[in-house]
């Protein structure tokens, strides 16, 4: 009896890290089915199986996540724009540590977390991209070592009264977790908001673009006052003062440390997300200098950003997926490049189009752009009231085609994006 039991649980054990072999007999047995589901699922060609993985392993054992998040070293990586680079560029850093438990392929919901880390068994740190909605549920399971929490901004206008309650959820969740440290965007007052009660708060001044979502105060409603390098509210919240500040390509850090981000990515936003990521890795003992020099070797974020060649023209596609994203994406595209750009509103789009004219599409003055995607009569309508010279034509990559510009940027919003990196991936 005691034999046969050993043997089972032998059968279950086999590749789980050694954490994990004190793990109770029902997470590993669901851990083992996930596997087996996963398997099947590639096998049967229904997709990466990943997926399906982590969401049988939490039907079958709703603790798997606990068990396989504690006894290691967990970041949660969570914002609304940012999210997946910044959590590749620290698992890059933390890469020179040891082996990274990630869930690179953006299945930033509890089953993909999960399957990332029934991937990757032996890793002793985890850097997880978090929806931010699920951020709460995940952090009470894994009780992270830390949070970096990037920026708050609506993310398509149907969700946009969903933020100030992300905003009021987080901060509730962070007030929890007395040993987590948590890395936050102080020039986002949303985000301050949320981090300000943590235990732990590493502020870091990476710098916003985008105001529109944070102009009324999160803990009392009245008006948020700006000045050129900071802000404040009556209540009494402010702008604090950081510890690490990015000063264009320039991260200042504690002790009159310079670190210089030079990176591949191009764009403000990147460097904000270097910046966060390199005092988040600091926090776990990573040197800043180094830590930034691996950044270096980042030239695209599945797909983003890297340079394709397509039918004699060279591509470089971007994504941009709410307001705040395109208003950091529009000024990276390069003035001697043919522009395309590819709006969808399917269901992970947002079906609501009416973000298009919160959009600054005016920086595309003098510019022709070709509309494109299958809300491409939608989007020629905005680009006409901003006065930008336009095409339109439905499909992205017949649009590339017909251009007599050899180098073109192609901007998509998410499916169209996705689309468009298949097509590409299998040209
Ligand atoms: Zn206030």
């Amino acid at each position: 009896m005691v034999n046969h039991h050993a043997a089972r649980q032998g059968s279950v054990d086999r590749s789980l890290h050694p954490g994990a072999r004190s793990l109770p007999l029902r997470t590993r047995a669901a851990i083992a089915a996930g596997r087996f589901a996963a398997a099947a699922s590639r096998r049967t060609g229904r997709g990466g199986g990943g997926m399906i993985g982590g969401r049988t392993a939490l039907a079958l054992a709703p603790e798997a996540l606990r068990h396989l998040g504690t006894n290691r070293t967990v970041v949660i990586v969570t914002g609304t724009n940012g999210k997946t680079t910044t959590s590749l560029m620290l698992s890059r850093i933390l890469s020179t540590l040891g082996p990274v438990a990630a869930n690179g392929d953006g299945a930033n919901m509890p089953d993909g977390v999960l399957a990332a880390l029934m991937a990757a068994p032996h890793a002793e740190h985890a850097v997880l991209e978090v929806d931010e909605y699920y951020v709460p549920l995940v952090a009470e399971r894994v009780r992270p070592a830390g949070i970096v929490l990037l920026n708050l901004s609506r993310d398509q206008l149907d969700r946009a009264g969903e933020v100030r309650m992300t905003e009021r959820d987080l901060r509730a969740a962070v007030s929890t977790l007395p040993d987590t440290f948590v890395v936050a965007n102080c020039d986002d007052p949303l985000v301050t908001s949320a981090a300000r009660d943590a235990a732990q708060p590493v502020w870091v001044g990476a710098g916003q673009l985008w105001h529109d979502d944070g102009t009324a105060c999160a803990r009392c409603g009245q008006a948020i006052r700006r000045d050129s390098d900071s802000w404040s509210c009556v209540c009494g919240l402010a702008r604090p003062e950081p510890e690490w500040t990015l000063n264009d390509r320039t991260l200042a850090g504690p002790g009159n440390l310079q670190v210089p981000l030079d990176l591949r990515l191009p764009g403000r936003a990147n460097a904000a997300n270097a910046a966060i990521a390199v005092a988040a890795a600091a926090q776990l003992g990573v040197s800043p200098t180094l830590a930034a020099g691996t950044l270096r070797a980042i030239d695209n974020v599945g797909g983003r950003y890297r340079e394709v060649s397509y039918a004699g023209h060279t591509v470089r596609v971007l994504l941009a997926k709410n307001p705040a994203g395109w208003g950091e994406t529009l000024p990276l595209l390069n003035g001697n490049r043919a522009v395309v750009i590819a709006v969808n509103s399917r269901e992970p789009d947002g079906r609501d189009m009416s973000w298009l004219w919160d959009v600054p599409f005016e920086v595309l003055r003098g510019r022709h752009v070709v509309a494109a995607g299958e809300r491409a009569t939608d989007l020629a309508v905005r680009l006409s009231y901003a006065e930008v010279e336009h095409t339109i034509e439905h499909d992205p990559l017949r649009a590339v085609r017909e251009l007599d510009t050899e180098s073109v940027d192609l901007v998509g919003n998410y499916t169209a994006f996705r689309d468009v990196i298949g097509r590409l991936r299998d040209a």
